[in-house]
């Protein structure tokens, strides 16, 4: 007996700061992009991460300002690494199975 597909009924993303990405634009263009598909109706869920840098001289991570001071608060060294906020990634897709309704 062949087992029914899935059906999707999110798809998780993860999405930094830093990314240049908008979430609304993307929940929009997702909604446009899926219409007619088997993603059609698929709920978009997007968790933003922030931007957090890491300076080498405080040995912290501290949260730069984005547009505006990127360089540590302390030291003012320029931001060199980054630990979290530069993500564009499928976290999970949630499922609902076809006999549990
Ligand atoms: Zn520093």
């Amino acid at each position: 007996m062949q087992v029914p597909p899935p059906t999707i009924e999110a798809v998780h993303l993860v999405v930094g700061q830093f990314t240049c990405v908008e979430p609304a634009g993307l929940q929009f263009a997702f909604e446009v992009q899926t219409r007619g598909t088997f993603l059609d109706g698929v709920r978009l869920a997007i968790a933003e991460t922030p931007l957090i840098a890491y300076c080498d001289r405080c040995k912290a991570e501290y949260l730069p300002t984005i547009g505006e001071q990127y360089a540590c608060p302390t030291y003012k060294k320029p931001m060199e690494e980054i630990r979290s906020g530069r993500e564009l990634k499928v976290d999970r897709i949630e499922c609902r199975s076809p006999n549990s309704s």
